[in-house]
């Protein structure tokens, strides 16, 4: 019989990837991406077009992925950000599908960990009609990541286009009003997950490590935007609220991970974007982890 294409087989293929890491189950959840031109600081155009080039890309059709994490332990399951939502990119907003797909229901989500609360974090937590899209969960998140959007003056001065950051965190930290829950410095969130504080991106921007059995996961959130990041720790991102701490940040952890060969992953990193980095020549290389049948 010829095989003829169907609608069906038009749409993507079920976006998360999942392994183990002792006790815990982590599936990488795909919200989809964004296309990131001409959002990079310190940086020529020719320049990133040559590490494009480099790596057989082009500069039209670069994306940057958005990934989510669910950590799971017994009938706890924490959601690591919760990417875009449905608010201004058809081509995000797949988290809540991919989620469903992985064989979890919105309810079930125990608390959403926020690494900060830039849109494409926590646009998926909520609607348009302000309401809570995971109803049974707690929003974690540190206190100086809610100063610093809630605080009028602040949004007043900002720069230009900023103002919309300020305006979605508000309304993401209204919809789960009686439900935010601020991370203690140095104190587990839950057993195994614990914040850890990346402060410049935004200022009260973290990534999380995850352990259990020796084993070892750190999901740095936005300690990269864009690919590029990766080959020049020394790029910023115009969306860095302070782009000389996120880079020094930036470089810190890229030496650590290297030097502990530590297991790492990011919310910009190509899906599903679990892997290593090594250092080369200037700057690093990201080593994926390979896909396996078997968890
Ligand atoms: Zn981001």
């Amino acid at each position: 019989m010829p095989h003829t294409m169907n609608t069906t087989q038009k749409i993507q293929a079920p976006g998360f990837f999942r392994f183990t890491l002792g006790k815990k189950l982590i599936t990488v959840l795909s919200d989809g991406y964004f296309a990131s031109n001409d959002l990079l600081t310190n940086i020529s155009k020719d320049q990133v077009e040559a590490l494009l080039v480099g790596d057989i890309r082009s500069s039209e059709n670069y994306r940057v992925s958005i990934n989510v994490f669910l950590v799971e332990e017994g009938d706890k399951k924490y959601l690591i950000d919760a990417g875009l939502g449905s608010f201004f990119d058809a081509n995000a907003g797949h988290l809540h599908r991919n989620l469903k797909l992985a064989g979890n229901d919105p309810s079930e989500i125990t608390a959403v960990l926020a690494t900060h609360l830039h849109l494409d974090h926590i646009g998926g937590i909520f609607n348009s009609d302000g309401k809570r899209l995971f109803p049974n969960a707690d929003l974690w998140v540190t206190r100086q990541e809610v100063d610093f959007w809630t605080n009028t003056e602040i949004q007043k001065n900002a720069p230009e286009g900023a103002d919309s950051y300020f305006v979605m965190a508000q309304k993401a930290l209204q919809t789960y009003e009686g439900r935010v829950r601020f991370i203690e410095e140095n104190s587990e969130i839950a057993p195994g997950i614990k914040a850890i504080p990346l402060f410049g991106h935004t200022p009260g921007h973290v990534g999380y490590s995850i352990e259990s059995e020796g084993q070892k996961l750190l999901i740095w959130g936005d300690l990269i935007n864009a690919f590029v990041q990766i080959q020049r720790p020394d790029v910023g991102f115009l969306s860095d609220v302070n782009t000389q701490d996120a880079t020094k940040k930036r470089k810190q952890i890229f030496g650590m991970a290297a030097e502990s060969k530590m297991l790492i992953s990011g919310m910009h990193l190509p899906f599903p974007g679990v892997g290593f980095i090594q250092k080369s020549g200037e700057g690093y290389r990201f080593v994926p982890l390979l896909w396996h049948g078997n968890l």
